[in-house]
């Protein structure tokens, strides 16, 4: 198997993937991240205690590049600090714009989301990619009383 086809199961199986699909009781925040141009509509929600992303949740619907981005988002970022939870926004949105191309770099940073590099080659899809990352980035701005990485 090459590494498109491992890329496209993690992308499949992540998309049927329901383990971080559900509402999260005692959230502290939650933010709505919706694309229009492909009709991804999401609800994401944190538990934020002392500094750190202990939970973390979503809700909605959208295309299988949304769903796996979004679940692939939440397995990463739940237990990391909001410090490192930007720099792994940044580095994930660094990957889609085609910025950072360092797989080792990539992998260290974005484990298995790291499947999702290839939608960098594909424009129309990049929105429902980065939906639940700018979605979570937002949270983070507000949470902390700071500028968006990506405004
Ligand atoms: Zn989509």
């Amino acid at each position: 198997m090459d590494l498109r086809q491992i890329y496209s199961q993690i992308i499949m199986e992540q998309s049927n993937s329901h383990r971080h699909k559900h509402t999260l009781e005692d959230a502290t925040a939650t933010e709505r991240g919706f694309n229009p141009s492909c009709g991804d509509d999401i609800h994401l929600s944190v538990k934020i205690e002392a500094d750190k992303i202990v939970d973390i949740a979503f809700e909605g619907s959208g295309c299988a590049i949304s769903q796996a981005s979004t679940s692939l988002l939440c397995g990463l970022i739940k237990g990391k600090t909001i410090a490192e939870a930007r720099n792994t926004i940044e580095v994930f949105l660094g990957m889609i714009k085609g910025e950072i191309t360092d797989d080792e770099m990539l992998e260290e940073n974005l484990g298995d989301a790291v499947a999702l590099k290839n939608i960098s080659t594909m424009p129309q899809r990049v929105r429902c990619a980065v939906l639940a990352w700018r979605t979570l980035d937002l949270i983070i701005a507000k949470e902390t009383d700071s500028e968006m990485i990506e405004p």
